[in-house]
């Protein structure tokens, strides 16, 4: 059956949205334990972007979190670390892009925000892409059911629509584990529909060549070493990221001709180059208008 068939593969999940929104505590709430820190008023959070993985049911989940991707505060230059990592974690791609929304607070900077990662991924990640709110208990004590309110809201209506109405509610207080049940079979049916298949593009692409060849290499050089454990050393480091890092540093990033002048021997050749500075300004850029 199709469905056994989707359940058996390596379930990849993004989650991406301002910070604050919940994104740390709803992959705590999938992984069922607290492998990502959450915010703390009284203190700064590393913003490095994680990934962990759990079995859940049979299936097995990979959940990349991506702090600080759209965190106001950031640097050009952190925006750039952040996005290579969350890149190389999720590829070959994500099956499912989780935007996590505080659903009491779609105020124009989260909206801004949604339509940062909207411009980030392009029109073909919408198949891909899910609302995520969290602050169900809020919800449950308000008496206010998710629909009344998306029906409410009409920025709120418009995103979840282009998200082809998917969506699902997450108390992060509530340890029961059929809320994260329920997200998987929304999950699941939304893979099915788009056949097994997962949002991918030149970017992820590039760094899944760079992690295979990476992968192979440690491989190589050292025999007691796992094929999972090198896949995943590979993940946090390899040719892809420290192109995008060493262009940066020197500045030729920007535009395909500089990538194609400066002759680039690693896997990040000009056009890739191209689009990693291309989603490094609309996220930077669009992140200046939110601030004003
Ligand atoms: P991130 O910046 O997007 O990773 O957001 P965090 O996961 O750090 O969450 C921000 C704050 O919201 C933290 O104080 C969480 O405890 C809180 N939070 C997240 N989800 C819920 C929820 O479902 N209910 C309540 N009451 N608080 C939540
Ligand atoms: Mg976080």
């Amino acid at each position: 059956m199709a469905q056994s068939k989707v359940k058996q593969q390596q379930l990849r999940i993004v989650l991406v949205g301002r910070t604050g929104s919940g994104k740390s505590t709803s992959g705590n709430t999938i992984l069922q334990r607290k492998a990502f820190k959450a915010m703390m008023w009284s203190s700064s959070v590393t913003t490095t972007c994680q990934k962990e993985t759990v079995q859940f049911e049979g299936q097995t989940l990979a959940v990349v979190d991506t702090p600080g991707l759209f965190d106001t505060r950031q640097t050009h230059e952190e925006v750039r670390r952040e996005l290579a990592r969350s890149i190389s974690f999720a590829a070959p791609g994500p099956h499912v892009i989780l935007v996590v929304i505080q659903p009491n607070r779609f105020t124009r900077e989260e909206q801004e925000t949604v339509k940062l990662i909207q411009e980030m991924f392009g029109k073909q990640a919408a198949p891909y892409t899910m609302v995520l709110f969290t602050q169900g208990d809020a919800l449950k004590e308000d008496k206010v059911s998710i629909d009344e309110l998306i029906g409410e809201d009409t920025a709120l209506r418009q995103f979840v629509r282009q998200c082809r109405g998917r969506h699902h509610v997450f108390d992060n207080r509530d340890k029961d584990r059929s809320q994260v049940r329920e997200l998987l079979k929304k999950i699941n049916s939304m893979v099915q529909k788009n056949r097994g298949t997962y949002y991918t593009n030149k970017m992820f692409q590039e760094a899944e060549r760079a992690i295979k060849k990476e992968t192979k290499h440690l491989l190589n050089e050292n025999e007691s070493i796992r094929q999972d454990e090198a896949r995943r050393k590979a993940e946090e480091n390899n040719a892809f990221i420290q192109d995008v890092l060493q262009n940066i540093a020197a500045g030729t990033i920007y535009g395909a001709e500089a990538g194609a002048a400066a002759g680039l021997a690693g896997p990040v050749g000009a056009v890739v180059g191209a689009l990693v500075a291309a989603a490094v300004t609309v996220i930077v850029t669009k992140k200046v208008c939110i601030i004003q």
